[in-house]
């Protein structure tokens, strides 16, 4: 996958990283990432992810804004109140960067189409609400073999997570959260600036995991407080019984 004079220009600080290079630029063009919500983290890691040059973006959400998501949500403005948010996000990235394909996808996820609408992709990143919908994604990664970058904000609490084969993201929070009135950041409310910082740590995780920076970043769980103001890692350790990829 060859890049344009035009793509050498744009892309010039990227490349002159010894990391990146014209070989990690092509990696990115390349790359096939399905985006799941358009909503908080997804503000974050639309325009992040645009911007680099990623050469295929699946924006699936099937919500519209709200004057409550503006707040958080810098992809939207007051006027965009009552439209979609994946048709918006389309928007948004075609005028970031006309070398993306973005392809709005108006469904809510869930078990029933979630292998339809990931299949094909190299990486899908979870910035969903919802542990209802966390799980079925994560269930359908593990079952179609694409890595999985689970982000989430809520209160003052953030969490980001790349999964890969095992352990998974079931093995993280086990099988207690499957119902859908779990958690959503609609009753317990939300930092502004906490889903930008994890969503962009998501971004930056995304990036450095296509190109290939740094160690193996799976099974790995960084998480960021937004009062301490500090992040640490944990290391989740693979669930031997796990109903998704215990027999991977
Ligand atoms: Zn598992």
């Amino acid at each position: 996958m060859n890049l344009s004079d035009q793509e050498l220009d744009r892309y010039a600080r990227h490349i002159v990283l010894p990391q990146v290079g014209g070989v990690g630029q092509r990696k990115l063009k390349a790359a096939r990432i399905a985006i799941i919500g358009a909503g908080g983290i997804g503000s974050a890691v639309l325009p992040a992810l645009a911007g680099v040059g990623i050469g295929s973006l699946t924006i699936i959400d099937d919500d519209v804004v709200e004057l409550a998501n503006l707040h958080r949500q810098p992809l939207f403005r007051e006027r965009d109140a009552g439209y979609s948010k994946a048709d918006l996000a389309l928007q948004f990235v075609q005028r970031l960067n006309r070398f993306v394909k973005a392809r709005p996808i108006q469904e809510r996820i869930g078990s029933d189409n979630a292998e339809r609408l990931l299949t094909g992709h190299d990486l899908v990143i979870d910035g969903s609400d919802n542990f209802a919908t966390r799980l079925a994604v994560s269930d359908t990664c593990v079952e179609l073999g694409v890595p999985l970058l689970s982000a989430a904000a809520v209160q003052f609490q953030g969490q980001v997570g790349l999964f890969r084969a095992q352990p998974c993201y079931r093995c993280f929070v086990g099988d207690a959260f499957d119902a859908e009135d779990c958690d959503n950041c609609a009753e317990l409310g939300v930092l502004g600036a906490l889903t930008g910082t994890v969503g962009n740590f998501a971004a930056l995780l995304a990036i450095n995991f296509i190109v290939g920076i740094g160690d193996d970043p799976t099974g790995k769980l960084h998480l960021f407080d937004g009062e301490a103001l500090s992040w640490r890692e944990i290391r989740i350790p693979p669930e031997p019984g796990c109903r998704a990829c215990g027999s991977a």
